[in-house]
């Protein structure tokens, strides 16, 4: 087939491809018609919920780069067949979800220190055969902090609820950028006190709060959080409660305070109950989607090494949720 066939003979691109299909991978169509010089997915399981592939591809078009962004599903017995085959079908790179973000971190032939420290890969770099893994999950929630309530992580006294793969990558994030307390809470408890002896080490600079007042893993028990609130500015919601509708709020409202910033890692639905709760209560909030596109972002800059086209990409984003 030649390079320069046009898109209508290549074909659209799947909706999601499996295991199976890899191979057509090297020959997806560019958006403006012929091969797309570059292809790209996000590898999950499920996958097909994923926005990546709109807002990734909405930044290549805008930057003219000829490029494609799709989906792969892939069940995890498969997951070393899968590497292999997105390797043979030339992938520049790859965005890595659940339940696969442990596992790449073990397939790829270097990690970044950013991808060791947070023990897990979702943004892979094929450098000719040689893949890199790094992880921008934690850079990308520092930035949306940022941005959203124009604060530095490192100067929050910060409670991360969950710890779960999420929060234990925000726990560690927040640790690495020196935060000024660390509050963790999970229902499992045993995964905070766990987690909060790996941070434990980060904490024990010289500081007016002792290591154990600034590192705290806290039962899932209310007058506890109350407790503690009374010292934290930013709580960030890390668990899976919210994801549904009818989910209650992860915290009660009477427990929340106006002073807190209030950031669920949950983009959908919006606002979830926690949200609701604390705009409520006079906190100021935001919800998950300046993470999910800060972390975009960054694996955009990695593969490209050209500066992502932030407004458009967040655009794509808003608008595939129909917020826009
Ligand atoms: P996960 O590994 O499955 O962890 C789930 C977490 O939720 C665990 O801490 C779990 O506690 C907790 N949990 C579940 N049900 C609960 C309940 N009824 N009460 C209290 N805690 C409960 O999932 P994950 O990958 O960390 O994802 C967690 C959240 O982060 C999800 O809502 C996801 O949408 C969000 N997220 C957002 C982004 C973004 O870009 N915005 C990226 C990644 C994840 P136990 O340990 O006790 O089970």
């Amino acid at each position: 087939m030649s390079d320069t066939a046009p898109a209508d003979f290549l074909g659209a691109p799947r909706e999601v491809y499996t295991v199976d299909e890899l191979a057509e991978l090297a020959s997806l169509p560019a958006a403006g018609g012929g091969k797309a010089a570059q292809r790209f997915a996000v590898l999950g399981w499920p996958v097909r919920h994923s926005l990546s592939p709109g807002f990734q591809q909405a930044a290549f078009d805008a930057l003219k780069i000829s490029a494609r962004y799709v989906r792969v599903e892939i069940p995890p017995e498969r997951f070393a067949e899968a590497v292999a085959g997105l390797k043979n079908a030339g992938l520049t790179g790859w965005n890595v979800t659940l339940p696969h973000k442990g596992s790449m971190r073990d397939a790829v032939d270097e990690l970044t220190d950013s991808a060791r420290k947070l023990q897990g890969v979702n943004t892979v770099l094929n450098d000719n055969g040689r893949l890199i893994g790094f992880n921008t999950d934690g850079e990308g929630w520092v930035k949306a902090i940022r941005e959203e309530f124009q604060a530095d992580v490192r100067d929050l006294r910060i409670m991360i609820l969950g710890a779960g793969g999420a929060g234990r990558a925000l726990a560690i994030q927040a640790a690495m950028e020196r935060c000024e307390r660390l509050i963790l809470v999970n229902r499992t408890h045993e995964r905070v006190v766990e987690l909060a002896d790996y941070l434990q080490p980060a904490f024990e600079r010289t500081s007016l709060m002792g290591p154990s007042d600034r590192l705290v893993a806290l039962p899932w028990e209310e007058a506890r959080i109350a407790e503690e609130i009374n010292q934290v500015d930013l709580i960030v919601n890390a668990t899976s409660v919210g994801l549904k509708a009818w989910d209650a709020p992860v915290l009660p409202a009477r427990v929340l305070q106006p002073h807190l910033l209030v950031y669920d890692t949950i983009y959908k639905p919006d606002p979830t109950r926690l949200l609701q709760e604390a705009r409520s209560a006079g906190c100021r909030t935001a919800n998950g989607l300046s993470m999910l596109l800060h972390q975009g972002a960054a694996s955009f800059a990695i593969w490209t090494g050209q500066t992502p086209p932030l407004d458009i990409m967040r655009r794509t984003l808003l608008k595939a949720l129909g917020r826009a």
